[in-house]
């Protein structure tokens, strides 16, 4: 077989060497002669397998010691709810910002929750000389009083990412599903971070949440204890059987991003592969993207065929020669090539022969 790129927005691809270690491991792990499923959560060998997960994505995200990392289950949309859930009990009240399909659905899944009259949102995104871009409000003269400010640092579907660190008086929660390790974050801004796994971590279903310490003093709305935030610091992600075959795996991607030099060297890279594509859109009357370039996505792609009858096409071809999943989200449409930090510059390179390639075919 040679070689297939994989450019899904999630789940994505996941690094070939801890794929190929997990094979390895299946159905003996660590000598036990049993499978890392198959073994007790509260075993010697597994809570080892957490403790060693949680120090390498402290030292990854250089997360200072008055967070908790928290690994539960629900993925990023269970995230939505439980932020919710975890601090607008006694009528406290929330401040969205909305910049794409993720946000959108953050804020609606919190007005159902406590109601409109709980939860301000603001819309972010202008169009500037015919570009997406993010205008960030002045927050610093408000006197709103919110428990949190929410917003999505990566808008995976629109391909908007807003790199700045958002100056607010209230504590900052952010989704970082699809940007979270992809390059370096203050951690210390945020009062809570959480990520969905399955595009810079891991299997879906596990979600990462790290929250400040403080954070978990603020009243809770009633809720399924698993979801409670304080329950699963107190009882070290195991208040209920954790995903454990996807905690795993988590801790297997830590340890690969470990050994190619950590967030600041994926983000150099991140960096090249970002700028080699929209590159070759931008030098391309055939191809179109239309996000400001300070608030284009490095880890989302988005990018329109001038011709969009030629889309079929375009994906067909490209399947072909082995670069698949590259059809924009249904909402949007258009392409899209999603290049997490498992997508290696050649997956990229290749890409990008084939975009001028199947330009100079069709001009
Ligand atoms: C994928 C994604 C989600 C949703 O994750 P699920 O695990 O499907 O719930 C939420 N936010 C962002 C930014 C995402 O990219």
């Amino acid at each position: 077989m040679s070689a297939i790129y994989n450019f899904c927005a999630g789940p994505a691809m996941l690094p070939q060497p801890v794929m190929q270690k997990a094979q390895q491991e299946l159905i003996d792990w660590n000598g036990l002669g049993v499978s890392v499923m198959e073994i007790s959560h509260r075993s010697k060998e597994f809570i080892a397998l957490t403790e060693h997960a949680d120090k390498t994505l402290r030292t990854l995200m250089d997360i200072p010691e008055n967070y908790h990392v928290l690994f539960m289950h629900g993925g990023g949309r269970g995230q939505f709810t439980n932020v919710v859930n975890n601090f607008l009990g006694d009528n406290g009240k929330a401040l969205y910002l909305v910049n794409g399909q993720w946000s959108t659905a953050a804020v609606k899944e919190a007005v159902k929750l406590v109601g409109e009259n709980n939860i301000d949102q603001i819309s972010i995104v202008e169009k500037v000389d015919g570009l997406n871009q993010v205008v960030m409000p002045d927050f610093s003269s408000s006197t709103k009083d919110y428990r949190y400010l929410h917003f999505c640092a990566n808008e995976t579907v629109d391909g908007i990412e807003i790199f700045d660190h958002i100056n607010c008086p209230w504590p900052v929660v952010v989704d970082l599903s699809s940007t979270i390790m992809s390059r370096k974050i203050d951690v210390s801004k945020y009062g809570l971070i959480y990520a969905g796994a399955q595009k810079n971590i891991g299997p879906s279903g596990l979600s990462i949440v790290i929250v400040r310490d403080d954070m978990l003093q603020l009243p809770s709305l009633p809720q399924s204890s698993i979801m409670d935030y304080s329950i699963a610091q107190a009882n070290g992600s195991m208040f209920n059987t954790p995903p454990t075959f996807a905690w795993y795996l988590a801790a297997e991607v830590f340890d690969w991003l470990t050994s190619v030099g950590g967030v600041s060297a994926i983000e150099a890279l991140n960096q090249q592969k970002a700028q080699l594509l929209y590159q070759c859109i931008d030098s391309n009357p055939f191809y179109t993207n239309g996000v400001a370039n300070h608030n284009r996505s490095r880890m989302n792609v988005t990018f329109q065929l001038t011709d969009n009858s030629l889309d079929g096409e375009f994906l067909a071809q490209a399947e072909k020669a082995g670069l698949v999943a590259l059809k924009g989200h249904r909402v949007v449409g258009g392409m899209r090539a999603s290049i997490y930090n498992a997508m290696p510059l050649a997956g990229v390179q290749a890409l990008v022969d084939f975009m001028k390639s199947f330009a100079k075919q069709n001009s």
